[in-house]
């Protein structure tokens, strides 16, 4: 028996980086994958080479609209959501003074109102069937200050209402957790513009994090290897904020 045999699973921000290695990480442990993305060349590529438990959908986290389209091409394929990872994200390295409103609402709209449209979107599927697991993405900087004040104010707020949810959602035997990589070796990394040796002098392991490790937790946490843990962080950041 797999960890994730007949479940089914959907996962934002699955065309690259950490969403694709979940979404095969998550098919060897025997799930069917929806992945999602705002970018459809490199979703349907990784959907193509991922194989038949994978299906791409073309998606905005920042729509209501997309979300419903998501959330019922899932159940008319597969009728019924067993996980939904909240992993789409953005990244901008900007203080709260070289932020502007078109940065900050463009990042709470796809970093943070994402998050609440996905959780409240699958709430009903996972409701009826009184079982499900929502892994919701954040960051250190959702832990700690970071020079990125739209990043950081929200990865804080998807901590909070993966709380929030967490509680909310127990009577209904659904599980909420949230994620917080740390350096995590993926393009979004080079957004800091500062060379990796200078990254890694900060880290206690002394290197970054290989995707698949981030990966295995959220497999973790997707599975009932975790079936009595909700409502909390998860840190995989080699100690840096230890
Ligand atoms: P990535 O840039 O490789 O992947 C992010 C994905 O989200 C991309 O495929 C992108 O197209 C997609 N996306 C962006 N806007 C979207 C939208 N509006 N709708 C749907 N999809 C959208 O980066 P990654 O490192 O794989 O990041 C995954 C998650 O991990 C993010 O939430 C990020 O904040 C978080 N994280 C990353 C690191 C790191 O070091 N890489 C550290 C901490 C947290």
């Amino acid at each position: 028996m797999n960890r994730l045999d007949n479940k089914i699973a959907i996962i934002t921000g699955g065309a690259n980086g950490q969403g694709a290695v979940e979404a095969e990480l998550f098919i060897e442990a025997g799930a069917k994958v929806v992945i999602t993305d705002i970018n459809s060349t490199a979703g349907e590529e990784t959907a193509a080479r991922l194989g038949d438990k994978c299906t791409f959908v073309q998606h905005d986290v920042s729509s209501e609209e997309d979300w419903a389209r998501v959330v019922q091409t899932t159940l008319d394929l597969h009728g019924q959501i067993d996980v939904l990872v909240n992993n789409a994200g953005i990244f901008k390295v900007l203080t709260l003074e070289e932020t502007d409103l078109k940065v900050w609402e463009q990042t709470v709209a796809i970093n943070q109102t994402g998050v609440f449209l996905g959780m409240r979107a699958v709430a009903p599927a996972m409701k009826q069937k009184k079982s499900g697991s929502i892994v919701n993405i954040s960051s250190i900087a959702g832990l700690t200050s970071a020079k990125a004040h739209a990043y950081c104010a929200t990865k804080w707020a998807v901590r909070g209402m993966s709380k929030a949810a967490a509680v909310e959602f127990g009577p209904s035997n659904i599980r909420v957790n949230s994620v917080h990589p740390g350096f995590i070796d993926t393009p979004m990394l080079d957004a800091h513009g500062v060379p990796r040796e200078q990254l890694v002098a900060k880290v206690p392991l002394g290197r970054t994090a290989e995707v698949i490790e981030v990966a295995r937790v959220v497999l973790f946490l997707a599975s009932e290897d975790s079936s009595y843990c909700t409502g909390h962080e998860f840190v995989v950041d080699g100690a840096i904020k230890a």
